[in-house]
């Protein structure tokens, strides 16, 4: 029977987890600009991302967003980040293709899209770089996958890219740093609530 006193192995226990944690720390010791992907079928991708920019303006960084697929033009992230100082905010996508039906417009929308996601990684003064719902536009072929990668593989050695969207494609997350996929458990719009400002929107 172990006749330690229970504080005496509390303390030894937290001491042997400290050493393990430090030791983890100190190994971590280099910095550098990150690739983060948001993926998968659970809410919270856009807005993990649009706490990242707030984490990055809080340190006086600049952040340039851009947004692909457009729903809706009423958000409390776009109301609020367009008009920080510090904040480039493009808005690309006006909708799913099937809102738009019109395949002109939707050419020159990718076309445009390019142009801000090149300039965007080549832009020295963007410590954060956020690409909301970039996969789509990948998916429907608006925007080259190898392309995309060789601009991120390009950009500045500091700058920390986030990029949002279901069915992130596999190279994609083989190039990032962080990955995460949300795991859609369940959604109170299946249960017939309608999407809420400050949550949703
Ligand atoms: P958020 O912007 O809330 O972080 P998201 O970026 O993870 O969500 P999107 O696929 O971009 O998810 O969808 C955006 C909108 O759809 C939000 O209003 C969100 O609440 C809603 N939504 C996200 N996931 C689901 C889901 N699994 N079922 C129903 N609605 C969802
Ligand atoms: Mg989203």
């Amino acid at each position: 029977m172990d006749t330690t006193d229970p504080t005496e192995r509390h303390r030894k226990r937290m001491q042997r987890k400290k050493a393990v944690v430090d030791a983890a720390i100190a190994r971590a010791d280099r910095d550098q600009g990150l690739l983060l992907v948001l993926t998968g079928n659970g809410k919270g991708k856009s807005s993990s991302a649009f706490g990242m920019v707030a984490r990055a303006l809080g340190h006086g960084m600049k952040v340039g967003v851009a947004q692909f697929v457009k729903g809706r033009q009423d958000t409390g992230e776009e109301a609020f980040f367009r008009r920080q100082p510090g904040v480039v905010w493009h808005v690309l996508g006006e909708g799913f293709t099937w809102e738009t039906q019109n395949l002109e417009r939707d050419r020159a929308t990718a076309q445009k899209g390019r142009e801000v996601v090149r300039g965007m990684l080549a832009d020295e003064s963007l410590g954060l770089v956020v690409l909301d719902e970039l996969t789509y536009p990948l998916k429907y072929g608006w925007l080259d996958l190898d392309q995309v990668l060789a601009d991120l593989e390009a950009r500045p050695s500091m700058q920390h890219v986030v990029i949002t969207g279901r069915g992130a494609p596999q190279a994609l997350i083989d190039a990032a740093d962080t990955v995460t996929e949300l795991r859609d458990v369940k959604h109170a719009f299946r249960a017939g609530v309608r999407a809420q400002k400050g949550v949703d929107l």
